[in-house]
């Protein structure tokens, strides 16, 4: 598992796999979408040898993904930032 500063919030975010396989002991690769759990912002992970962990992910990068990828992405962000009691409001 992986912790990392948001850098849109700064909540303290870490990974957790996907929407379909919540395991802490899955590492991300680098190049790989981290969402933070609290506001919903992709993240792409740069490696832990990086002195930043993650940066923003660009709308460019998004859209270069497989509609796989896509759907992934948006169904957890979507999922953060609807569903009652959402973590952006805690
Ligand atoms: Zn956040």
């Amino acid at each position: 598992m992986i912790k990392f500063n948001c850098l849109r919030c700064g909540h303290f975010a870490d990974s957790h796999g996907d929407s379909e396989n919540l395991d802490t002991t899955i590492q991300p690769r680098i190049g790989d979408c981290m969402i933070c759990i609290r506001c919903g912002a992709p993240h792409v992970f740069l490696g832990l040898d990086k002195l930043n962990l993650v940066r923003r992910m660009t709308f460019e990068e998004f859209a270069k993904l497989s509609n796989a990828e896509k759907t992934e992405i948006a169904k957890t962000v979507l999922m953060i930032t609807t569903l009652p009691g959402k973590m952006s409001e805690k």
